[in-house]
């Protein structure tokens, strides 16, 4: 029994201890197979690790170059000299660049819109280029939109800018995007503006110059033909400006150009154009007028404007100017035949005296031929000896006795016969003969004197003309003591005459010259007084001794109209500053009688005598 229990409870351990081995081993295989799928997690978290790892590392490295992308784009934006601006079409938003914005001194506003940017910044008048350009490319006919206009800036003002850029577009050929720049190209805007500028305009006066003037014929020409309109070109050329420029420099010449310029260009630019040609001469062009009064009206303007003083280094000028005027169509078609004409009607008012213009008329080509003629045989006529002196005798109211004369030029052309001084005088001084015919009159008038001395042993008082260039002339005072040293004429017995408009020229000047001649001795009359300023109050302050009164004066006593009166006052007048009266061209006995009456003190005329040779001026002394 115990044996069997022995043996029971032996095969009941044995059975328990197997079944704990079992299980043992079951445990340590469950085990083993955990610690498999362990290790096989393990291995799988530690390759999603480094995946992630790579991951992180790769993210990384994009942020990097997102970062470094945006800086270049940062550098980009702020380093380049031109704004940049992105359009996205569809919502119409625009971005632009800081230096965009400060381009036009505005702050930077990162948003703004297409529209707005037309109305508010981009110029009125570009706009229309501007969205023609945008339509262009939008139409793929340019590979680039570009565009120059002004573009509003913070201040009011505008700045050039050039826009450029460039769409993107959808598969339908829609344009999604645009992108581009901003230039500033006001400088360089400037510049060709000042080329224009160079091109068009005269750079000392600021005035049109001939191609502007061409340009601007040519186009009223073509607008006058279809409309059936008429208007007119007047050439203006100042008096005696060649003598200004070579007696006071060219800078004093300039500067009295400009100050002309100016005054022309105001009056031109209300109804046309005034352009300079060059030197002293000015083209106006009156496209519409409509009639000749109307014309005449303006050239009346033009030479009141320019008769004003001038003030030029605090001395002042008292300008003329000779005009001449070309009537469109009537006188030409084209710009040349015009601006010849009108060129031509000008040497017509020069020479009948200048301060004057005159309309162009057909006569006046077969005057240019005579003067160019002229011209040729004047230079001629001095070398040949052509020239002549004529004498008329002054007399004097008071002794009742001839007691001077005038000393008159005439030229003995074998071409011409005689040629009066008018004619030939105002060439000669164009030409700079002047101051060798005054020199020559200026000798052979005292030397005759000295000679009638001789003869008749009476002592004549010997006017002499002095032209306004021989004025002018820095040595004038010289020849006069070189020739009465020359001739021994004691110089009381000199008297020289000049014109009122010759002395009022450049009044300081000149009677610091006549001063130095009376020093000498000499006298000095104003001739022709009345028909120019007949100023009273340059009259005291000039170094005068006589006053010649004009003809025109003098014809009135016969008319018997108011000057008559005048004619009294100014002998009144004149003798009130201690000036001799000398009546110029009397006529009549009707005349003589009333200066005689007034206290006239000389009379000069046809009544008395016509200029007269040497040879009858001695004889009717004699007689
Ligand atoms: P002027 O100095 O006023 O000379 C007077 C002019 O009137 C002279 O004309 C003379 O012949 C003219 N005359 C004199 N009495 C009468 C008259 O009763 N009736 C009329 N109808 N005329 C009369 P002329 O000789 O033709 O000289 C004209 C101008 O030429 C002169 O005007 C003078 O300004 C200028 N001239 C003459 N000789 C010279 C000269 O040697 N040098 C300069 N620079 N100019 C001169
Ligand atoms: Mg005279
Ligand atoms: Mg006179």
């Amino acid at each position: 029994m115990y044996i069997y229990i022995a043996i029971v409870a032996t095969v009941g351990i044995i059975v328990f201890l197997s079944a704990a081995i079992y299980q043992h081993k079951q445990t340590i295989r469950l085990l083993q197979r955990q610690n498999e799928e362990y290790l096989t997690v393990h291995e799988e978290l530690a390759a999603q690790e480094e995946e992630l790892r790579q991951n992180f590392k790769e993210l990384y490295l994009s942020e990097e170059i997102i970062r470094q992308n945006d800086e270049i784009h940062r550098l980009v934006r702020e380093g380049a000299n031109d704004g940049l601006w992105v359009w996205d079409i569809a919502t119409d938003s625009k971005t632009v660049s800081e230096r965009g914005w400060n381009m036009l001194g505005l702050s930077e506003q990162p948003v703004t819109t297409k529209e707005s940017w037309k109305r508010e910044i981009v110029h009125p008048e570009d706009l229309p280029q501007m969205l023609a350009e945008m339509k262009r490319h939008f139409s793929g006919q340019t590979p680039f939109y570009q565009v120059e206009y002004r573009a509003k800036t913070a201040k009011g003002g505008y700045r050039w800018i050039l826009s450029r850029g460039k769409a993107a577009f959808d598969g339908n050929g829609q344009p999604l995007h645009m992108a581009g720049s901003y230039t500033d190209i006001t400088d360089s805007k400037f510049k060709e503006e000042r080329i224009r500028h160079m091109a068009y305009y005269d750079a000392l006066t600021g005035l049109a110059n001939r191609e502007r003037l061409t340009e601007s014929v040519k186009l009223t020409l073509e607008a006058n033909r279809q409309k059936g309109g008429q208007g007119a070109l007047i050439f203006i050329d100042i008096d005696n400006f060649k003598l200004i420029n070579d007696t006071y420099g060219h800078s004093w010449g300039d500067k009295l150009l400009i100050s002309l310029g100016s005054r022309l260009g105001a009056l031109a630019n209300k109804v046309g154009l005034a352009a300079r040609l060059g030197g002293d001469e000015i083209v106006i062009l009156l496209p519409e007028m409509e009639s000749y009064e109307e014309i005449t009206g303006y050239a009346d303007k033009i030479m009141r404007v320019l008769e004003q003083p001038t003030t030029v280094n605090g001395h002042v000028f008292h300008i003329t100017a000779s005009a001449g005027i070309a009537v469109f169509p009537e006188h030409g078609d084209n710009v040349e035949e015009l601006l010849r004409n009108a060129d031509m009607a000008m040497y017509s008012a020069k020479t009948s005296g200048k301060h004057t213009y005159r309309f162009f008329d057909k006569s006046m080509h077969d005057t240019v031929v005579e003067k160019t003629l002229l011209e040729a045989r004047l230079r001629k006529a001095i070398q040949n000896n052509e020239l002549r002196l004529y004498y008329q005798p002054e007399y004097n109211l008071t002794t009742g006795q001839i007691d001077g004369f005038e000393a008159l030029v005439r030229w003995q052309s074998p071409d011409y016969g005689m040629v009066p001084p008018l004619k030939f005088i105002p060439l000669a001084e164009e030409m700079g003969l002047i101051v060798g015919i005054g020199n020559w009159v200026l000798k052979t008038a005292c030397a005759f004197n000295q000679e009638l001395y001789k003869i008749c042993q009476k002592r004549l008082r010997t006017s002499v003309n002095i032209s306004v260039v021989q004025l002018m002339q820095e040595d004038l005072v010289q020849s006069v003591k070189e020739v009465l040293d020359e001739t021994g004429l004691p110089p009381e017995y000199l008297e020289l005459e000049l014109t009122e408009s010759v002395l009022m020229e450049q009044f300081e000047d000149n009677t610091r010259k006549l001063q130095n001649v009376r020093a000498m001795g000499v006298r000095i009359a104003l001739d022709d007084f009345g028909s120019g300023y007949s100023s009273l109050t340059y009259l005291k302050k000039l170094p005068i001794t006589a006053l010649k009164m004009d003809k025109t004066f003098i014809d009135d006593i016969a008319i018997g109209d108011n000057n008559v009166t005048i004619t009294g006052s100014i002998i009144e007048m004149a003798h009130e500053l201690g000036l001799v009266v000398v009546a110029e061209g009397v006529e009549t006995e009707e005349q003589f009688a009333y200066l005689k009456q007034k206290g006239c003190d000389i009379i000069q005329g046809y009544l008395i005598s016509q200029p007269l040779s040497s040879d009858e001026f001695t004889a009717k002394l004699q007689g």
